[in-house]
């Protein structure tokens, strides 16, 4: 069996997150309630609505053109700070493809460090300094790590997911450098950043997204 995914699995892979993002759409509200203006959930609810109709409307038959597609719509969302750098993650990640049919776990790597670096260009933010990054960072790292260990997509996506949740649980113990919770020095000690948990629920769900 080669190990390799395609347009229909991309596919399902985002609508997989959409659906988690959604499911924990009050907790991520509670999270930005605490260190932000309460609103993420709603958000980035929004902006998988979006991502969600993109992909049922679509007429590509590609992944680059889906996943542009898709980052085009989440950019557009009215979605505060969560639309341009979620949008300029899915937008990345179709930069990091070729018109292909088929992506194994190589190319998926390269696919997610495209996407990182579409976020990159939005916004300074490191391991660190409390905000989706925390999650985003690593969880990319592991996808490269298992490609380059010739591990299975499915293995990488575990790792990404495992990574992007322990990520999201040190944002707890950071004060910002970004965003609204910046404002707040050490009174955000203790609370977990929302962007950070979106994107382990995005990862959780491009894992639960494949077979
Ligand atoms: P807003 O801050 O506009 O209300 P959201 O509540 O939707 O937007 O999203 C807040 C999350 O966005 C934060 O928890 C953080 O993870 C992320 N974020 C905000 N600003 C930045 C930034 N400059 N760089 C990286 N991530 C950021
Ligand atoms: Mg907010």
């Amino acid at each position: 069996m080669t190990d390799a995914i395609g347009y229909d699995d991309i596919a399902r892979m985002i609508l997989s997150a959409a659906d988690k993002i959604r499911a924990n759409r009050d907790e991520l509200t509670r999270l930005d309630s605490a260190i932000g203006d309460g609103d993420h959930g709603t958000s980035i609810a929004r902006a998988m609505d979006i991502a969600e109709k993109v992909i049922q409307d679509s007429e590509q038959t590609k992944a680059k053109g889906l996943l542009k597609d898709v980052g085009w719509g989440v950019m557009g969302a009215d979605s505060g700070a969560t639309g341009p750098l979620l949008g300029s993650f899915l937008m990345g990640l179709s930069n990091g493809i070729e018109e292909q049919d088929v992506i194994d776990c190589n190319t998926l790597a390269a696919m997610f460090e495209a996407g990182l670096a579409g976020v990159s260009r939005q916004t300074k933010a490191q391991v660190g300094d409390k905000t989706m990054m925390d999650a985003l960072l690593p969880a990319v790292g592991a996808i490269r790590n298992a490609a380059d260990a010739r591990r299975s997509i499915k293995e990488a996506l575990r790792d990404a997911a495992y990574a992007a949740e322990n990520g999201a649980i040190s944002t707890k113990d950071f004060t910002a450098r970004f965003g609204r919770a910046k404002n707040l020095g050490d009174r955000v000690l203790g609370f977990q950043d929302p962007g950070a948990t979106s994107i382990s629920f995005m990862f959780q769900g491009f894992l639960e997204g494949l077979p």
